[in-house]
């Protein structure tokens, strides 16, 4: 069993895309510049940004920062959405996940300019990657690729399964899976909450990516001897022995179905890690304009 190190394949690629922006640089160009819009004040979206700016300091890009209140009007955020579309120093606008209820995110999706929109989200970028066609990725699926990739697995002719439907992970995965390119290539199936006898199905993945969020959902008779398996869920559970109470737990029974597998991905430390990586890759491209002119 081999384990798919997504820490070190993460900082690989941050490396990889630290380099580019030096030769950028050296070439008299500018450095990619990622905007990031934060309305209000939860603890776990505060982090994420923080993040993500600090990774972009990491890799030399300009980053800025935008933090709103929670009072902010959905027509003021919209605007302010118009503005940065507007800004040719900025490469890349995120708005960050979930909104307060008076702000619909379709809204926002609509209002900002897909050239812009490095988490992938926006209708068009969803619409050409599903074509085929250049386009942001978005961020865990396209980091689950790179894993793949980058530990040469072979999807070619493969049963993929993917548990999870969701947007921004089962569904662009499962697309990314079944398209003609490498990796990719592979037979996908797609399973979700209406799913009957979801382990007959898991059972038969020769790769199995599972995004749900309910830990432990797969165990060691769901797995084939040799699957691949890719484990996105990341849930708080109680841990009276760590000091601040948690840890995160995967979908993925890690400690049973770990021996049966050919290569697996841990929790953490496994695809959680390539989400920002991605996200700062997806900037690299926009700034290089090498998705869309
Ligand atoms: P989500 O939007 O809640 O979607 C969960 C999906 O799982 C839904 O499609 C749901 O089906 C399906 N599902 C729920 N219970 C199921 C069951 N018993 N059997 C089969 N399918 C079931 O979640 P998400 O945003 O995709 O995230 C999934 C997990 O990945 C979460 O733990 C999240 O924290 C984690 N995550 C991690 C990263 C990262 O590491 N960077 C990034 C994104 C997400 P229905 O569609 O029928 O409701």
């Amino acid at each position: 069993m081999i384990l798919l190190d997504g820490k070190k394949t993460s900082e690989a690629i941050q490396s990889e895309i630290a380099a580019e922006v030096v030769k950028i640089k050296e070439q008299g160009g500018k450095a990619p510049h990622l905007a990031a819009i934060l309305v209000g004040h939860d603890g776990g979206s505060m982090t994420y940004v923080n993040n993500k700016v600090l990774a972009c300091e990491r890799v030399g890009f300009d980053s800025t920062l935008l933090h709103y209140e929670t009072d902010i009007t959905e027509e003021e955020l919209l605007n302010k959405i118009r503005e940065i579309n507007e800004d040719a120093n900025i490469d890349g606008l995120i708005v960050q996940l979930p909104l307060p209820k008076h702000i619909n995110p379709n809204m926002v999706l609509e209002v900002m300019d897909y050239k812009k929109d490095v988490d992938g989200f926006h209708p068009v970028n969803v619409g050409r990657m599903v074509a085929g066609l250049p386009a942001y990725l978005p961020a865990t699926p396209y980091g689950i690729m790179q894993l793949l990739e980058r530990y040469n697995i072979d999807t070619f002719g493969k049963h993929c399964v993917v548990v999870g439907r969701s947007n921004i992970v089962g569904t662009p995965i499962s697309i990314l899976m079944s398209k003609c390119t490498n990796p990719g290539e592979a037979t996908v199936t797609i399973c979700h909450r209406n799913t009957v006898n979801l382990a007959h199905h898991t059972r038969q993945a020769d790769i199995l990516i599972v995004a749900v969020g309910k830990p432990g959902l797969i165990t060691e008779d769901m797995v084939k001897e040799g699957a691949v398996v890719i484990d996105v869920g990341t849930t708080r559970v109680p841990d009276a022995t760590r000091e601040r109470g948690w840890r995160l737990r995967g979908d993925v029974d890690f400690e049973k179905v770990a021996p049966k597998c050919s290569y697996i991905t841990p929790v953490p430390g496994g695809v959680g890690p390539l989400t920002i990586a991605m996200l700062l890759k997806n900037t690299l491209r926009a700034a290089k304009k090498e998705v869309h002119s």
